[in-house]
């Protein structure tokens, strides 16, 4: 017991913040955790959970066509948005509450109000009441970025909006080429919206492996999504409920709505970050952690999106989950970001772990890749143009795989299992010596037999 009005004060009621609140009063501290918006936070309010329910929404639009070549024959569908947002919101609301009567069960206190800090042991909320504190954990999250300001830049849409439009877009334009942008450009185009894509870089999905990149970009634009990339969104005027992008190439764009999805900020203005001593990480912007998230303050810590370190939802949940063990559970646990699948939740879906093939050749010597291109089975007869990307990068002196990237129906799901494999160091005599599972598409990742390159890096003279 301290003198403190609480062991943790936590600011923020998402991934990282809820799972740190409930694993330390699991281990018997007196929590209390404050969160100025909806318990969740973006992950269940406005990311990952209503996205791929909107994904899955669109993805019907898909199955309908090819269901033809498969003997069916279905009376012109229509689809209803107003429908869809209020099935989405009902499914948000009872995640809520069940997040808020989890964290309750727990014994942690949660105060529904803005907490910012007064020093590195008080916290002052949004009503004036000051709470104190043994440790405080910052877990606020980030937020969508719209970049310079621009003419007309009140016009344009985020992430946070885009969940609750009244009507669906007919035409929207979306700048940004990451995953937030691609898969809405996705949903949308699946929901039957004209979809352009804006992109100042040279191709969609910065980072990832470049066969992933040309492969997403070629599959959209398949589908009828027009990509520009090299150019910027540069005003946007509004004409009633229409708007004009104007672009940086000199053409302009008419849509029904103009969204940005350009990248994210971390959440640390005006948390009273100076006044406790909070040192900012001057490389990202985030809050400065160590390993274990504890910041410049001793009894200060930070996980999530707010550290912008890995901006995913089992990041921040398992680096709340090591804080809590670490200083409650008398355990010190280390989170290991290496190898972390992810998904881009596009049409098709790519899932990916471990080293794009640059990476890898830049730091191993010799490195086999092997990779496969294929029309998946379904598509014969539904007579979709699609193909299935699988690509498997092996450091060639120990046989180890080190990356694996897949582009085709499933991938994240394959991916999420495929991690297991890559994180116990799995060879690729050990996917090769694995039975095939047929008829999948999965099969080709244990039946790629010869490799299409061996890149050997020239010693340094
Ligand atoms: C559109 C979109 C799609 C995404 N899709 C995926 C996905 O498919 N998979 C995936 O893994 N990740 C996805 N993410 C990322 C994921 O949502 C985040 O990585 C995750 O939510 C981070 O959790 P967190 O606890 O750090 O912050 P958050 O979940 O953002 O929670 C922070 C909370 O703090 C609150 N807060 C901020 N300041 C204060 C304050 N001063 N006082 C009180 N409360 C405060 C906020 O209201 C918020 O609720 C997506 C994100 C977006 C935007």
């Amino acid at each position: 017991m301290t003198g403190f009005d609480v062991d943790l004060f936590v600011i923020g009621g998402g991934s990282g913040g809820v799972r740190a609140a409930r694993i330390a009063a699991g281990h018997g501290a007196r929590v209390m955790i404050a969160e100025e918006y909806r318990m969740g936070g973006t992950c269940v309010i406005r990311g990952c959970v209503p996205k791929k329910l909107l994904v899955y929404a669109s993805h019907f639009h898909h199955d309908i066509e090819d269901a033809a070549g498969f003997g069916w024959t279905i009376p012109p569908a229509t689809f209803d948005w107003p429908t869809l947002i209020a099935n989405k919101d009902k499914e948000i609301a009872r995640l809520e509450a069940a997040y808020t009567a989890n964290v309750e069960k727990s014994g942690v206190r949660i105060a529904k109000t803005r907490a910012v800090l007064e020093d590195a042991h008080t916290l002052r909320l949004a009503s004036g009441e000051a709470v104190t504190a043994d440790h405080v954990l910052i877990a606020t999250g980030g937020a969508p970025n719209h970049g310079r300001p621009i003419p007309g830049i009140e016009h344009v849409i985020s992430s946070n909006e885009v969940f609750d439009l009244a009507a669906l877009p007919r035409r929207i334009l979306i700048q940004g080429g990451g995953y937030i942008a691609l898969e809405f450009a996705c949903v949308f185009a699946g929901l039957g919206s004209d979809v352009t894509v804006v992109y100042r870089g040279d191709n969609v999905l910065r980072g990832f492996d470049q066969d992933v990149r040309s492969h997403v970009r070629s599959e959209m634009e398949m589908q009828g999504i027009t990509i520009l990339t090299g150019c910027t969104v540069d005003k946007v005027d509004r004409h009633g409920q229409e708007f004009t992008s104007h672009l940086s190439n000199g053409s302009s764009i008419a849509s029904d709505k103009v969204m940005f999805a350009i990248g994210r900020h971390p959440n640390v203005a005006n948390l009273g970050l100076e006044k406790a001593g909070v040192a900012i990480n001057p490389g990202n912007g985030g809050i400065a952690v160590d390993g274990f998230s504890r910041t410049s303050v001793p009894n200060i810590y930070a996980v999530g999106d707010v550290t912008h370190r890995i901006n995913l939802t089992p990041v921040a949940i398992r680096e709340g989950h090591a804080f809590a063990d670490t200083v409650f559970g008398h355990r010190s646990v280390r989170v290991d970001h290496a190898n972390i699948p992810t998904a881009v939740f596009c049409q098709p879906e790519v899932g990916t772990i471990g080293l794009t093939e640059a990476q890898a050749r830049a730091q191993f010597t010799a490195v086999d890749v092997y990779k496969a291109s294929f029309r998946p089975m379904k598509a014969t007869l539904s007579g979709r143009d699609t193909r299935v990307l699988m690509k498997l990068l092996v450091d060639a002196s120990t046989d180890r795989v080190v990356g694996c990237h897949i582009v085709g129906d499933g991938a994240a799901e394959m991916i999420q299992v495929l991690g297991i494999a890559i994180r116990m160091k799995a060879t690729k005599a050990d996917f090769d010596a694995t039975m095939a599972l047929h008829p999948t598409a999965a099969e080709e990742l244990v039946t790629l037999r010869t490799p299409s390159a061996r890149h050997v890096r020239a010693a340094n003279l």
